[in-house]
């Protein structure tokens, strides 16, 4: 039977919600970064009334836990409806004893994983295969897809075979990488599945299920006597696995005319040196292999589709004979092992075989780091000669020299292949603009397309990079573009801050949202901008895509200005025509429900976008400009050596030696008054004469940007930069100077503290960052924040007043532009900062709480400030309760000593301590004496003072 072929542009996580969906009665889920849309899809769908293979839509439940979910699971596969569920990282090993359940009881429950890193020394939510390979003794079969097409080819396959062998199947695609990378891809026709599914087998599974009307007993305890045998007679269900996944692989195949197996082979068939992987690096493998062979060498990969289990028959069956040297690589790293886990499984193959090749193995692409063409090149060459074991790619191991060098140079990018890269503000809406353009060229033209969206650690605010590729063949390259014809940049702030068009092609454009008039840009430009763009030959163009859209009436509508300035741009791709037309109905699409207004700003965008457009030109001389690269040598370390390299995206580049010394993952507090980002176009801005300095804005402010101060006269005259004060109203205040300062730089224009304000007039409103910045608002707020006290404590101690008064402790965070939660935790830290430990729950708190390099958490002069940690999502408050309990057995063993070795003491010190003893359960007080009894102690030379610390 033939079908039409459809072709969709969708990401990894929509082509394995589609498969699922197809053979699913009940999901049991629960949302985790990077699988959340999974579920998300197959809810939507569920309600607008999608029917599954059997006639029904299907029955969603979300739960109050991953491991809820996986009991549901469980739950309903026992009582017979074929079940789903989607998950990534700890909310899979959450699963596991669930999984162990399943398994034993040959139950064919299918899961799909977007496979994310395991917080360890760090959370993160990007891609490698860490969780699968720590679910792989649980008995549930595992297959591996390593791109957008695979996942929707093989998922389900995943069902299928299920269902057929009555084990449950774990279906993993990467992370990031394929999960949220749209692709044009061939969407499977349900049809096929139907005709797959082995409809004997279902029901058989029905009625096995337990019901009163089919009684049995099931979960029970065994002892010794038996259990052992009982596991052993389940192998028999394993045996036929390979062969059934490979029988639904050629079905799959026949409909697709794309080769699958349990391991697909690719390259020369007389292969010698052979790379063996799984997941999204078979793509960027097959492209060095293509370059490799063109140049005469016998390479190849063995993609790993069935990890579980691993079929010996199936592995030789597409290994070529004449291997003689193979490179295992290994999405993780298994501290302590003898190897990682895919390299032992092809080792334990060969053992004992005469003429066996010789076998290395090497670690890659941890937490979605980007493996490149260069290193697979560097896997290929080591396999040549020096045989490196134990090795990485993508990093530089300064430390065990792990590392192979990956720096000779190889472009394996297809001709006919465009590459953009697009930066903007994380959450101003370029993510959702490239998607729409890689969508628009996926359905307006024969043309193949791949967005992908890279993050930095911000909730909002942060840089957001797209990496977009489109041509006319299927694009393979599963790793970041560094090389792009088009650069488009909607931030001119990044200028300074990014290399924006490091790597852009010849010839290449570069298109950049401003503020500048066109007369000023030469001199606004970086010379080291000016310098590449004159070197590479490169177009510049402006536009005033923010005043634009103020114009128009929705700032938001900067993505879409810069998405038709985009098409204008690039003819080549479609007319413009044709581009306004799709973007427009893109937007009624997205819209419609938002009303008509909405829609028609969106098409004023579209239509003025693509002619506000100024070409600059490129002086020829640019070339020989002088770029400087100035470090700050007064900054600290950590600040100097990492924070400022992670925060200009060049973090990437550190070696592994950088982390000496933070081997746990701690970072010192108080990095983020450092950055300085300066995201907001518009900042707040003091009305001193409409003040009624009720310190509201300050109390509202997510990001303590905003801070009432209180100054002497002297404090005042010191300001580096001139100022408007006023008398400090208030009993307590008289003689002080009062004054609303902003940190503009730190800003992120939410408005918060303007619609707060309660006064008649209001006293602040919003005016644009640069002037500000001229007016040096950042050097005055650098100084009132940092060089004059806070004078908290003459007013009444209990009133929020005071409180707004006192040096927040929580400063300049990640989070989103109007966080609700945050003024919270600033103003507990100005209540409690001092003395306070926080045992935080994994979420938005964490996150803005504490993302590598920033740590918003700060310090005073004293370097006292709160002590902050995080363990998981779900055990925060018993983590938080450990805590207390080693503090109280500390603080017991302490009074301890006092007592009983009370005669080691003498004078003052003996009485600091034995008044400590006494008010132990007073903070205050205790803090207080803290600072007269350290000195004493650090002068004490006796047993019982050194214990003491
Ligand atoms: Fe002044 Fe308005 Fe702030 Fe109150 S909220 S202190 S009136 S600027």
């Amino acid at each position: 039977m033939t079908t039409k072929k459809v072709f969709e542009s969708m990401d990894g996580n929509q082509a394995a919600a589609y498969t699922s969906y197809a053979f699913t009665e009940v999901a049991g889920i629960y949302p985790i970064t990077p699988s959340s849309p999974m579920p998300e899809f197959v809810d939507q769908w569920a309600a607008n009334g999608m029917k599954n293979l059997f006639g029904m839509p299907v029955k969603v439940v979300e739960m109050q836990s991953e491991a809820g979910a996986a009991g549901t699971v469980h739950g309903s596969l026992v009582a017979g409806a074929l079940t789903t569920t989607y998950t990534a990282s700890q909310g899979l090993l959450l699963k596991v004893p669930n999984m162990y359940k399943i398994a034993g009881e040959l139950l064919p429950g299918v899961m799909h994983v977007a496979a994310r890193s395991i917080a360890a020394h760090a959370l993160s939510i990007f891609g490698d295969h860490q969780d699968i390979y720590a679910a792989r003794m649980t008995g549930w079969c595992m297959l591996a897809s390593g791109s957008v097409q695979e996942v929707m080819d093989l998922g389900g396959v995943a069902h299928l075979a299920a269902i057929k062998t009555s084990l449950p199947f774990l279906h993993f695609f990467d992370g990031f990488r394929t999960s949220h990378e749209v692709n044009k891809i061939e969407v499977m026709d349900y049809s096929v599945y139907e005709r797959l599914l082995d409809k004997e087998a279902v029901k058989a599974f029905r009625k096995r299920a337990l019901n009163s009307a089919n009684p049995k007993t099931m979960g029970t305890a065994q002892n010794d006597d038996v259990y052992f045998q009982a596991k052993e007679v389940q192998e028999k269900y394993y045996l036929p696995v390979a062969d059934v996944v490979n029988d639904y692989m050629k079905e799959i195949s026949k409909v697709t005319g794309r080769d699958y197996a349990p391991f697909t082979y690719y390259g020369d068939p007389l292969a010698e040196k052979v790379i063996i992987a799984m997941g999204s690096v078979t793509d960027t493998i097959r492209e060095v292999v293509d370059n490799l062979n063109l140049m005469d060498n016998k390479v190849g990969l063995l993609s790993v589709h069935l990890y579980r289990p691993f079929s010996e028959k199936y592995f030789f069956q597409a290994m070529p004979k004449t291997v003689k040297a193979i490179a295992v690589l290994d999405r993780t790293k298994e501290p302590g092992a003898g190897g990682e886990p895919l390299y032992l499984d092809v080792k334990s193959l060969y053992y004992g075989q005469e003429n066996q090749p010789k076998i290395v193995g090497g670690r890659y692409g941890l937490s979605s780091k980007d493996t490149t063409p260069n290193q697979i090149l560097a896997v290929f060459k080591n396999i040549d000669g020096e045989f490196k074991d134990h090795f990485t790619i993508g990093i530089v191991d300064d430390v065990l020299n792990s590392s192979l060098d990956a720096t000779e140079n190889i472009d394996t990018l297809d001709k006919a292949t465009t590459e953009l890269l697009f930066f903007g503000l994380g959450s101003d809406g370029t993510v959702g603009a490239v998607k729409n353009i890689s969508k628009i060229i996926g359905d307006y033209t024969d043309l193949y397309g791949q967005a992908y969206a890279s993050y930095d650690s911000k909730k909002s605010g942060g840089v957001t990079r797209m990496h977009l590729r489109f041509g006319k063949n299927p694009i393979r390259s599963t790793y970041l573009v560094n090389n792009p014809h088009f650069v488009s940049c909607s931030q001119e702030s990044y200028l300074t801050r990014f290399d924006l068009i490091r790597g852009i092609r010849k010839g290449g454009t570069f298109l950049l949202s401003t503020t500048r008039d066109i007369k000023d840009i030469e001199e606004f430009l970086p010379n080291e901008v000016k310098k590449i763009l004159a070197k590479q030959q490169a177009k510049l163009y402006i536009i005033h895509a923010y005043e634009l859209a103020k114009e128009i009436g929705e700032v938001k509508l900067v993505s879409t200005i810069m998405q038709s300035a985009f098409f204008k741009l690039n003819p080549q791709i479609m007319s413009f025509e044709t581009a306004q037309e799709a973007m427009k109905s893109f937007a009624k699409k997205s819209f419609l429900r938002k009303g008509e207004d909405i829609v028609k700003m969106n098409y004023e965008a579209v239509d003025r976008g693509g002619d506000a457009l100024e070409e600059v030109t490129v002086k020829p001389e640019w070339v020989n400009l002088e770029v400087k690269n100035e470090v700050d040598e007064t900054r600290p370390d950590f600040v100097k050596n990492i924070a400022d390299v992670v925060n200009s995206i060049k973090g990437y580049d550190l070696p592994v030696s950088a982390f000496l010394g933070i081997e746990d993952g701690q970072i010192p507090n108080g990095t983020t008054m450092y950055e300085k980002r300066g995201v907001a176009e518009e900042v707040s801005t003091w009305i001193s004469e409409n003040c009624i300095q009720c310190n509201q804005c300050a109390f509202a402010c997510p990001h303590a940007c905003i801070r009432p101060i209180l100054a002497t006269e002297e404090e005042v005259n010191n300001a580096p930069v001139e100022s408007t004060w006023v008398d400090a109203r208030g009993k307590g205040l008289e003689g002080l100077k009062y004054r609303i300062q902003i940190s503009v730089l730190d800003c992120t224009g939410c408005m918060v503290c303007v619609n707060t304000c309660p006064a008649k007039t209001k006293a602040l409103h919003m005016t644009p960052l640069t002037e500000n910045v001229d007016r040096q608002e950042h050097v005055l707020a650098d100084y009132l924040y940092n060089e004059v006290p806070a004078k908290d404590g003459l007013l009444d101690k209990n009133t929020y007043k005071n409180a707004v008064f006192a040096q927040p402790y929580f400063e300049f965070s990640g989070a989103c532009a109007g966080c609700g939660e945050t003024p919270y935790v600033r103003f507990l830290t100005q209540l409690f900062g001092k003395r306070m430990v926080v045992a935080n729950a994994t979420g938005c708190s964490s996150i803005y709480g504490a993302s590598f390099p920033a740590a918003p958490y700060t310090v005073d002069k004293d370097g006292r400030g709160p002590a902050w940690a995080n363990s998981l999502f779900e055990d925060n408050a018993e983590y938080g309760f450990g805590m207390r309990i080693a503090h109280k057995t500390i603080r017991d063993r302490m009074q301890n000593i006092i007592i009983n070795e009370n005669g080691a003491f003498k004078g003052e010190l003996k009485d600091l301590l034995n008044e400590w003893v006494e008010v132990r359960e007073d903070g205050d007080k205790t803090l207080e004496l803290a600072g007269k009894i350290i000195p004493l102690l650090e002068k004490e030379t006796s047993q019982a003072a050194i214990d003491l610390f």
